[in-house]
This record gives structure tokens, sequence and C-alpha cells, in this order.
């Protein structure tokens, strides 16, 4: 059963809207060079980079970390003199370095030191 009224009424004019424009003006966006680098391409030294996180230009913090190499040469001595297997540990120049940044504290890349040591 129809409604009556419903079925004799006509359709409501679709209503058209314009686009949105933005008007021009004098603001434009300046591209910002951002370093184009992996996140395990990074150098062994601090860098200065755009913060993907904070958007900050910022020179990294450098962290150092155990890693494959610290392990590695950590194995090898305790083969040979099977006490000296802590001294990879104490030494900073066996490990892996995490780049952060500054600001927010965020890992922006990482240094592996099996990448020039084994
Ligand atoms: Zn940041």
């Amino acid at each position: 059963m129809k409604n009556p009224d419903l079925a004799s009424a006509p359709p409501p004019p679709y209503q058209i809207y314009p686009e949105a424009s933005i008007p021009p003006g004098p603001m434009q966006a300046v591209p910002i060079p951002i370093p184009q680098l992996h996140f395990d391409e990074f150098p062994p030294g601090p860098i200065q980079v755009v913060c993907p996180y904070c958007y900050a230009t910022v020179m990294t913090e450098i962290e150092h970390q155990s890693g494959t190499c610290t392990y590695f040469w950590c194995i090898g001595l305790w083969v040979v003199t099977a006490i000296c297997c802590c001294i990879p540990f104490l030494l900073n120049s066996c490990k892996d370095r995490a780049h952060k940044c500054p600001n927010c504290h965020k890992v922006l890349g990482m240094y592996y030191r099996q990448r020039d040591c084994c």
C-alpha cells in the first residue's frame, strides 16, 4: 500500500554546492630538504637531519648499544682468553650507535658496527 502524499509529491530538487577553493595568496609551501637516509645507513657520528616525528632540524644524539659486533668479539675473546669476554661491552667502539632526536628522543636511524668490523 502506497502513501498517496509521497507518491504524488515531486522529489526535492538537488542542491549543487560550489567546490571549495583556496584563494590565491602570498603563502606558498616551501619544500624542506630532508636527508634521504635509510634507517640503517646513518654514519658513525652525529649528523643534522629533519626529524620525521617532530619536524625539527636537529643534530642527532648518539646512544651506544650492544649489537652483533659486540657479541662477536665477546665470543671470540671467551674462546681465546675465557676471561676478557666482557671487554667489548665496555668499549663503545664495539657497539652499534642509535641516532636519536634530542627533542622527542625517538630513534631516527642506526649505525651498525658490523658494517665495518665483521
Ligand atoms: Zn624529533
